[in-house]
């Protein structure tokens, strides 16, 4: 589809929004698998989300607010799908050299 590979997501669930040892594993033998398949892969961007859902014993506002840390973001829905519940979301954002594999910690934004 003449689109440039830049990178992918996965979620971990009521863990870190970190790279585990297995994440890295995992990109380095994807980055091989589209190099070997023909696909130049010059820059590899990994988000990672890390879900957790809440329950409130009490009816939340509806609120969507996001809290900046160091690098990572925290961004928390209240009572949007349900009255009772919300979930908590934490992105992490790493940047791969696809040729070293050395990586770095991004920061995140949202507009
Ligand atoms: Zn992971």
């Amino acid at each position: 589809m003449n689109f440039s590979i830049v990178g992918e997501y996965h979620s971990h669930i009521r863990n870190v929004a970190e790279l585990s040892d297995d994440d890295k594993k995992y990109i380095k033998q994807e980055v091989g698998e589209f190099t070997r398949s023909g696909i130049k892969v010059t820059n590899w961007i990994e988000m990672i989300l890390n879900v957790e859902p809440r329950t409130y014993s009490r009816k939340p506002t509806k609120t969507f607010e996001c809290s900046y840390f160091r690098k990572k973001i925290r961004c928390t829905v209240r009572g949007v799908r349900d009255a009772f519940s919300g979930y908590s979301v934490t992105i992490g954002t790493y940047w791969f050299n696809p040729r070293t594999f050395e990586h770095n910690e991004a920061s995140v934004y949202v507009p």
